[in-house]
C-alpha cells in the first residue's frame, strides 16, 4: 500500500498564539485512512510545532506511522529556492523542478493549500507527484464544530482511489 500523507496546520488544527485547536473529525480521519496505508504528517512547521500539536489529535496520533517537518523538506525547500532565483523561462523550470529527486515515497497527501501555491510545489515535489495525488482540503483557519471538511475530504479520497461506494 502506498503511503499517505496529512498536512498538519489549517488541515488538521488550527492554532493561534494562544491554543491548538483539533479539526473536528481528524481522530476519525486518521483512524479511516490507516486502513488504506501508512499515513504520515508532512508539515512545513517545525518539529516542536508538530509534537506540540499531536496531543490535541487525542487518538489520531495513535494512527500515524511517522512525521516529515520543514527540517525533513529542506532539501527540496533549498532546491527550489536556487530556482526561482533565476530568471529561468516558466517550462525550464518545470523540467528543472521535476528533476529534483523526491525525499519521501510517492502518496495521496491532504493539504489546505492549492494546487500550484509555493507549499504545493514545495510538498509535490519532495514527494515526486503531480497534482493528480493532491487532494485540497478547505482551511480550518478559525474554530468551527460544525465543520465537515476532513470527512467530505475521506469521501473524495476514496472515491478517487479506492472504489465508488463511499
Ligand atoms: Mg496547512
Amino acid at each position: 500500500m502506498a503511503p499517505i500523507y496529512a498536512d498538519l496546520d489549517a488541515t488538521l488544527i488550527h492554532s493561534d498564539d494562544y491554543a491548538i485547536y483539533p479539526r473536528p473529525g481528524a481522530a476519525e480521519f486518521l483512524r479511516r485512512l490507516a486502513g488504506h496505508g501508512d499515513v504520515y504528517i508532512l508539515s512545513h512547521a517545525t518539529l516542536p510545532h508538530v509534537h506540540r500539536a499531536l496531543p490535541y489529535l487525542g487518538r489520531g496520533s495513535e494512527y500515524l506511522s511517522g512525521i516529515f517537518s520543514r527540517e525533513d523538506l529542506q532539501p527540496v525547500i533549498d532546491q527550489l529556492d536556487s530556482l526561482t532565483a533565476t530568471t529561468l523561462p516558466k517550462a525550464d523550470l518545470k523540467r528543472l523542478r521535476a528533476s529534483i529527486q523526491p525525499l519521501f515515497p510517492a502518496g495521496v497527501i491532504f493539504d489546505d493549500q492549492l494546487v500550484g501555491s509555493d507549499p504545493y510545489f514545495m510538498k509535490s515535489t519532495a514527494l515526486g507527484i503531480g497534482g493528480d495525488l493532491w487532494i485540497q482540503v478547505p482551511a480550518y483557519t478559525r474554530v468551527n464544530l460544525n465543520d465537515n471538511a476532513l470527512e467530505q475530504a475521506y469521501k473524495k479520497f476514496y472515491r478517487r482511489f479506492v472504489g465508488v461506494n463511499a
